[in-house]
C-alpha cells in the first residue's frame, strides 16, 4: 500500500473547500454524477472508434444511500482508472484544479454571481464528506485501484478487489452534512440537476403496479413488483432534431419541465446552432397574465445535458426571460460573474442569436397564420411590446407583425393601419392621429363618442404600452397617439366640426364666468366649443403628454425619474350648442345656475371616472334629493 501526501501549498485546503462553497454544498452531487457520465461517455466514444474492446451495452449510473453506514455511493460503468491515472488525475490534476479555484474564487462570497462552480469536481465531495473513498477499476486489462483520503491532503493508494469495469464514489457523509443521507434529499437534488442527464441514473426501487389478471376477484389487490427507479430521461426534447419531434413531443416535453404548470404553452421555438457557438434548446411562450411578478417556472440554462440554474440574466435577452424552456450550450463560460458574462463576446452573440430566432418565428406564425396568430396575440404581446421597446433590432423586425387591436377586435399592423385612419384621422398639420383606449369600461363613453364620429378606437392596454407609443411617436414622422379622453381629440373634433356656435361672444363670456366661478378647482381649464347638439355637454379631457407621463413613471419609465410629480391637469370642454348649456346660460337665479353645473360637472367627472369617495357620495346623495 501507497500513502502520499497531495502536492498543494496549501496545507488545509479541504476547510477552504467548505468555506467558500458555503451555500452550494449540494453540488457535489452533480460534480460527481457527471464525472461518471463523462466516465461512460468516455468509454462509448472509445468503442466506436474501436479503441476500446469492450461490450458497452446499455451501462447505468447507480446512486446508493446506506443511512446506517452514514455513506453515499456514486457508482458507474464507465472507463475506470488505473493505477497511474488515479495518481495523475486525482492526486494531481484534480487537486491543482481544486487549488486554481480557490485561488479565482477567493471572493466567491463577494460575487455572489458566480452560477454553478463547474472546474472544482471531484474534489466538492469533500464539502459534505469527511472522507472519500474511490474504487475503480479500468477498461484497460490493469488491477483495481482503492484510493482513501480522509481530509487532510494525505491519501492511501493500494490495489483493489474491483472486477468490474467502473468506479465507485464512496463519500463517509461528515456530520454537519447528514442531510445528504435522506432519501428524499438525494432525490430531490437529482430531479434538480440530474434530469435530463445521458446516461441512466437509477437510484433504489420503486413499486410499479401490474394489471389483474382475467380471473382475479373485483377487491383482490392488484399485483406489483419492485422495479430499479431510474430518474432521469437520457434524451430530452432538446437534443433531437425538429424534424423528429411532433407538436404533441413538445408539449409533452414542456410538462415534464413544468410539471406543475398546467396551462399548455402557446407555442415553441427550437434553438439548433453549431457555428459560430455550440447552443440547442426549447423556448416556449406561456399564456402570460400582466402580473409580470408570478415567474417560478423559469427557463433552465444547461450545459451538456446538466442542469446549471433558472437564472439565464444576461444570456437571454431580459425580454424574453419571461419565456419558458431550456438552453443547453458548452459554449456559456460558467463560473464567471454575471458583469463579466454580459460583457463576453460570445454570449452576446448567442443571446443576439436568440432575439433573432424568436422574431423570426414570430414572423412565420403571422405569415403562416395569421388568424391564429390574432388570437394569441393578446398572450405574447407583452414580450413583444417590451422587445421592441429595448432592442432596436427586434423593433425593426417586430413592425412587420406587431399588431394594434381596435376595441371592435379587428386587428392592424402598423402600415394597415396607417392606411385605414389616414383619410380620417389626421390633424391640420397632416399628423396622423391615433387614438386609443386602455380600459374599455373605463372610457366606454369617449369610446363611444370617438366612434360616432367615424373614427378607429384602438385597445392598447398592456402595462408598457405609454413606452412603447413614446418610441413610435419619436421613430416615426408626423405620428402622435391619443387617448380617447385626451384633448388631442380636441384637434380632430375641431376639423371634424364646422358646426356655427348658437351663442354670441357676449353669452360666451358670460357662461365662461359663470363656470369658472363654481369651478373654483385649478384643474380645470374651460374651453368652449360649438360641436353637434346631440353630443356631450360637458366632457373633462386630459393632456396626453401629462398623462402618459404619469404612466410611465409608474411602470418605470427610464429616465422618468427625478421629475417628481405630475400635477394633475383638466380640460372641461364645453359644448355651447347643448340645450342644457343654453338652459345653464338662462338661468334666472344664482343659486340654481351653481347647481346645474354642479351637478354637469360631476356627471362629466363622473363619466372619466374622476368622481371617487365623499364626492361621490355627496354627488349620489343630491341626485336621489333631485328624482325625489
Ligand atoms: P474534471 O472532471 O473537471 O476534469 P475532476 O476533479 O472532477 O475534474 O476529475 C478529475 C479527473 O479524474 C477527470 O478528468 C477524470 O479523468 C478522472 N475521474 C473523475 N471521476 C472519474 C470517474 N468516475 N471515472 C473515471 N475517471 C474519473
Amino acid at each position: 500500500m501507497a500513502t502520499g501526501k497531495i502536492n498543494v501549498s496549501v496545507e488545509n485546503i479541504f476547510p477552504l473547500i467548505k468555506k467558500f462553497l458555503y451555500s452550494d454544498h449540494e453540488i457535489f452531487l452533480r460534480e460527481l454524477i457527471s464525472n461518471a457520465t463523462d466516465a461512460t461517455l468516455k468509454l462509448k466514444h472509445l468503442a466506436s472508434i474501436g479503441e476500446a474492446k469492450v461490450e458497452y451495452g446499455n451501462p447505468i449510473i447507480e446512486v446508493k444511500v446506506d443511512k446506517e453506514g452514514k455513506k453515499l455511493h456514486i457508482i458507474d460503468q464507465g472507463i475506470g482508472m488505473t493505477e497511474e491515472e488515479v495518481k495523475k488525475y486525482i492526486n494531481e490534476v484534480a487537486f491543482s484544479g481544486a487549488e486554481e479555484f480557490l485561488d479565482k474564487y477567493k471572493d466567491a462570497e463577494k460575487d455572489a454571481g458566480i452560477i454553478g462552480h463547474f472546474g472544482l469536481g471531484f474534489y466538492s465531495s469533500f464539502m459534505v464528506a469527511d472522507k472519500v473513498e474511490i474504487i475503480t477499476k479500468s477498461y484497460k486489462d490493469e488491477p483495481a485501484v482503492d484510493w482513501a483520503c480522509d481530509g487532510s491532503p494525505e491519501f492511501s493508494l493500494k490495489k483493489g478487489k474491483r472486477e468490474e469495469r467502473g468506479t465507485e464514489i464512496i463519500l463517509h457523509i461528515a456530520e454537519d452534512s447528514t442531510e445528504f443521507l435522506e432519501d428524499n434529499r438525494i432525490s430531490e437534488l437529482l430531479r434538480k440537476y440530474n434530469k435530463f442527464m445521458p446516461i441512466p441514473i437509477k437510484f433504489g426501487t420503486r413499486t410499479e403496479t401490474l394489471p389483474k389478471p382475467e380471473d382475479a376477484k373485483e377487491d383482490d389487490p392488484a399485483p406489483t413488483q419492485e422495479v430499479d427507479n431510474f430518474v432521469n430521461n437520457p434524451d430530452p426534447a432538446w437534443t433531437k432534431q425538429p424534424t423528429d419531434l411532433e407538436d404533441k413531443d413538445y408539449k409533452e416535453f414542456y410538462r415534464e419541465l413544468y410539471p406543475m404548470q398546467f396551462e399548455e404553452p402557446l407555442f415553441h421555438i427550437h434553438l439548433n446552432v453549431d457555428y459560430p457557438f455550440n447552443l440547442t434548446g426549447i423556448l416556449y411562450f406561456p399564456k402570460l397574465t400582466n402580473d409580470l411578478n408570478i415567474q417560478k417556472d423559469r427557463i433552465q440554462l444547461y450545459q451538456n445535458q446538466v442542469f446549471v440554474t433558472d437564472n439565464v440574466e444576461g444570456i437571454v435577452p431580459e425580454f424574453l426571460t419571461m419565456l419558458r424552456g431550456v438552453i443547453d450550450s458548452p459554449d456559456i463560460p460558467l463560473n464567471v460573474s454575471r458583469s463579466y458574462l454580459q460583457a463576453d463576446g460570445s454570449v452576446k452573440k448567442i443571446s443576439s442569436y436568440i432575439s433573432r430566432k424568436v422574431a423570426d418565428k414570430l414572423n412565420s406564425l403571422f405569415k403562416n397564420d395569421r388568424e391564429e396568430f390574432e388570437k394569441k396575440w393578446n398572450d405574447i404581446k407583452i414580450v413583444i411590446e417590451y422587445g421592441m421597446l429595448s432592442e432596436d433590432k427586434f423593433f425593426e423586425k417586430a413592425e412587420k407583425f406587431a399588431l394594434y387591436p381596435t376595441v371592435d377586435g379587428n386587428y392592424y399592423t402598423f402600415e394597415e393601419l396607417q392606411e385605414k385612419v389616414k383619410a380620417n384621422q389626421t390633424d391640420k398639420d397632416e399628423k396622423l392621429i391615433l387614438l386609443y383606449a386602455s380600459n374599455r369600461e373605463e372610457q366606454h363613453s369617449y369610446i363611444e363618442a370617438a366612434k360616432a364620429k367615424g373614427y378607429e378606437v384602438l385597445l392598447l392596454d398592456s402595462p408598457i404600452i405609454s413606452h412603447l407609443m413614446q418610441k413610435l411617436e419619436t421613430s416615426k414622422e408626423k405620428l402622435s397617439f391619443a387617448r380617447v379622453d385626451a384633448d388631442h381629440l380636441d384637434n380632430l373634433i375641431k376639423k371634424e366640426d364646422t358646426q356655427i356656435s348658437k351663442l354670441s361672444d357676449e353669452e360666451k363670456e358670460k357662461l365662461k364666468t359663470n363656470l369658472e366661478e363654481v369651478l373654483e378647482d385649478k384643474k380645470y381649464t374651460v374651453q368652449l366649443e360649438a360641436m353637434d347638439s346631440g353630443a356631450s355637454p360637458f366632457i373633462i379631457t386630459e393632456p396626453e403628454f401629462m398623462r402618459r407621463m404619469k404612466e410611465m413613471q409608474q411602470t418605470g419609465g427610464g429616465g422618468m425619474f427625478g421629475m417628481g410629480n405630475m400635477p394633475e391637469m383638466y380640460n372641461l370642454i364645453v359644448n355651447t350648442n347643448h340645450e342644457l348649456v343654453g338652459e345653464i346660460l338662462n338661468t334666472k337665479t344664482a343659486k340654481k345656475r351653481e347647481r346645474l353645473i354642479n351637478q354637469s360637472i360631476d356627471l362629466a367627472r363622473l363619466s372619466k371616472g374622476l368622481l371617487k369617495g365623499e364626492e361621490l357620495t355627496n354627488f349620489i346623495k343630491r341626485s336621489y334629493e333631485m328624482v325625489k
